[in-house]
């Protein structure tokens, strides 16, 4: 029909519009794997999204967007049908996942896998693929296989499990894990409790499935979302067992991970306990062995963090890596306590709702009124962390979240409370809502210590402000710069790890330029970063950083009062501020010469 050069025209014109096609769908795709992967950047507050959705910084220091079921963020992925919420998709192959590795989904299927995703907030395709009892690897060290031998003189428990519209194949799944990897004679029963979920397969069937189940299973159920502080309490109600086992609804427990717990307990009941989690994967559902040597505690935003036993810390305890060790919070999902130390000691605080704080109350209440909180490296139980909520909050996540930490806040932390509310807006307005009297006549009647004491026996490499510590700002003379901490934004993520950073003081307080100086001489930050140098002289010149403090003396700082020096202890070298014309200005050491970038003053903030 057309001339042959129309037609090559033509065709060229094709290719071009094809490739640009494939060009853009290549962009949109690295755009949304870029922005998937970034969930190590954290926001500092909550940032409210347009969806309605809004998002905060979850328990395990991953960013949660929490929201009602609105649909996906995904804009060409469809949202889930009513039947794809309701029914069942349960679909086994018996080699998927087995011993913890991923599943692999076919190209084919990668469409529904997306929607299914949004119902949850993990691959639920993936894991409706994986048999409920599908093989793990023996994650423990050789020693703890032998440890506990003498398992049947242990205090038997009973583990619940609250749920509030979970996956089937991940319920289930955290069920079967504990029938198959538990000794009979500890396991007194499984005690689930449904949170007012709405999905349907979670009745009836459920009911049905029940007997099937080799271990005397119990199901309560909520009518009304009393949220997970108080379904778990419903659960330990009617709970028979000594100890109670609390796990979240998606976990699989690996070989021999009830007997460590037990132990602990047995020895000493008022010991609440938590096995090492490990990560089940949220997109491939891989079981990944972590670190056992983490331990719990939490910023001056009061979020849970995770840190290392390293360092100073870790040469010291020389421990024997089986040994359980203190932690002075817990992460809340996974624990085991016996059951009359439970409500002897406050179980839980009933005026909090739905999610989140509730692991730091009851973090304090313990080890301030006569408790001990432990990890036990030969315990590993699998959790799916999930990098955002599936499910709405009642009342709005900011609410409900802030209202159960100013509860904290108030009850537990005296003056690290007014701290707390000094740097957050929305615990501040929240704490005018909250009556917490009962809590403090339980506080009173149990005697419980001070938080002044907690942060100096249980926490004491803590970086709060305290009375004998400096707080406030570090303000270099010669340039007129304050010393600014990382901020975990975009931008810091952009630098090169641990670059200190300096930069114009600003008028207000801002909580960047807030530092603590200890009597020891540790210069330290929110989230537990050090003002750190090399203690010997290397090549270029002596570029000082913010590094995870670690209690080494090349942490360690001297300030003259007379010569505002700031001397680094073990070379004796002074902090000194390069700047040369077009680039940031730069912390480096230099030898002590007298100069104005070489003075620092310390000007204090008041902290409560
Ligand atoms: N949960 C509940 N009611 C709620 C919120 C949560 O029963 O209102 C359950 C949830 O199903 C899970 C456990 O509480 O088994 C912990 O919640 P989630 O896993 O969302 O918390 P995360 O692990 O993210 O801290
Ligand atoms: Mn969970």
């Amino acid at each position: 029909m057309f001339p042959p050069k129309v037609r090559r025209s033509k065709r060229l014109l094709f290719t071009i519009i094809f490739l640009t096609l494939v060009l853009i769908i290549v962009w949109r795709i690295h755009i949304r794997t870029n922005r998937d992967g970034d969930f190590l950047s954290i926001p500092k507050k909550h940032i409210f999204r347009e969806s309605g959705q809004e998002e905060y910084m979850g328990k395990n220091g991953i960013k949660v967007i929490v929201g009602h079921y609105v649909g996906n963020s995904k804009r060409n992925v469809p949202n889930a049908t009513y039947d794809m919420l309701n029914k069942n998709n349960f679909d086994p192959r018996p080699e998927a996942g087995s011993m913890g590795n991923p599943v692999v989904v076919e190209p084919k299927d990668l469409l529904v896998m997306q929607q299914l995703f949004q119902i949850n907030r993990f691959n639920l395709l993936a894991s409706d693929r994986i048999p409920l009892n599908r093989t793990l690897p023996d994650v423990r060290r050789k020693k703890c296989r032998t440890k506990y031998d003498d398992y049947k003189t242990y205090p038997t428990t009973s583990v619940i499990i609250v749920f509030h519209n979970e996956a089937w194949s991940t319920l289930l799944r955290t069920v079967w894990s504990v029938v198959n990897r538990s000794p009979g004679e500890l396991l007194e029963e499984i005690v689930l409790v449904d949170d007012a979920s709405e999905r349907e397969y979670l009745r009836k069937p459920l009911e049905d499935y029940l007997p099937k189940i080799p271990v005397r299973t119990k199901l309560l159920r909520s009518q009304r979302r009393i949220g997970l502080i108080k379904a778990r309490l419903k659960g330990a109600a009617h709970a028979h067992g000594q100890v109670l086992t609390f796990l979240d609804a998606h976990c699989e427990c690996t070989t021999g991970w009830l007997e460590p717990l037990l132990s602990v307990i047995k020895r000493n009941p008022k010991t609440v306990v938590c096995p090492v989690i490990d990560i089940i994967h949220d997109d491939t559902f891989a079981y990944v062995k972590s670190f056992e040597l983490h331990w719990g505690a939490f910023n001056w935003n009061l979020q849970f963090r995770w840190f290392t036993l390293s360092g100073k810390q870790l040469d010291e305890r020389k421990l024997d890596t089986t040994q359980p060790f203190d932690t002075p919070a817990m992460a809340g999902g996974l624990f085991a306590v016996d059951k009359a130390v439970f409500f002897q000691i406050g179980s839980y605080d009933e005026g909090m709702d739905v999610w989140g704080g509730e692991n730091l109350e009851m973090s304090f209440r313990i080890w301030q009124c006569g408790g001990k909180i432990q990890i036990v490296p030969c315990s590993h139980v699998g959790h799916v962390f999930r990098k955002s909520s599936p499910y709405s909050f009642p009342g709005g996540i900011s609410n409900v979240l802030y209202s159960n930490l100013a509860r904290v806040a108030l009850v537990w932390m005296d003056d690290w409370g007014k701290f707390y509310f000094k740097l957050n807006d929305k615990a501040r307005t929240a704490k005018e809502r909250q009556n917490v009297t009962a809590r403090m006549e339980l506080k009173e009647r149990l005697h419980c210590k001070s938080f002044r004491w907690y942060l100096d026996t249980v926490w004491p490499q803590h970086f709060f402000p305290t009375n004998d510590r400096f707080f406030g700002k570090i303000r270099n003379l010669g340039k007129d710069l304050c010393l600014l901490r990382p901020l975990r934004s975009d931008k810091w993520i952009n630098q090169p790890m641990g670059v200190a950073k300096i930069d114009r003081c600003l008028e207000d307080d801002i909580e960047e330029e807030m530092f603590v100086m200890t009597q020891d001489g540790f210069i330290m930050t929110d989230d537990s970063v050090c003002l750190d140098a090399p203690e010997r002289d290397g090549l270029g010149p002596m570029k000082v950083r913010i590094l995870a403090c670690s209690g080494y003396s090349r942490q360690k700082w001297e300030h003259e009062k007379n010569s505002k020096q700031l001397r680094h202890v073990s070379n004796r070298k002074c902090l000194d501020v390069s700047k040369e014309k077009g680039h940031e200005a730069e912390l480096i050491l230099k030898d002590c010469d007298g100069s104005r970038t070489q003075q620092w003053e310390f000007h204090p903030i008041p902290w409560k």
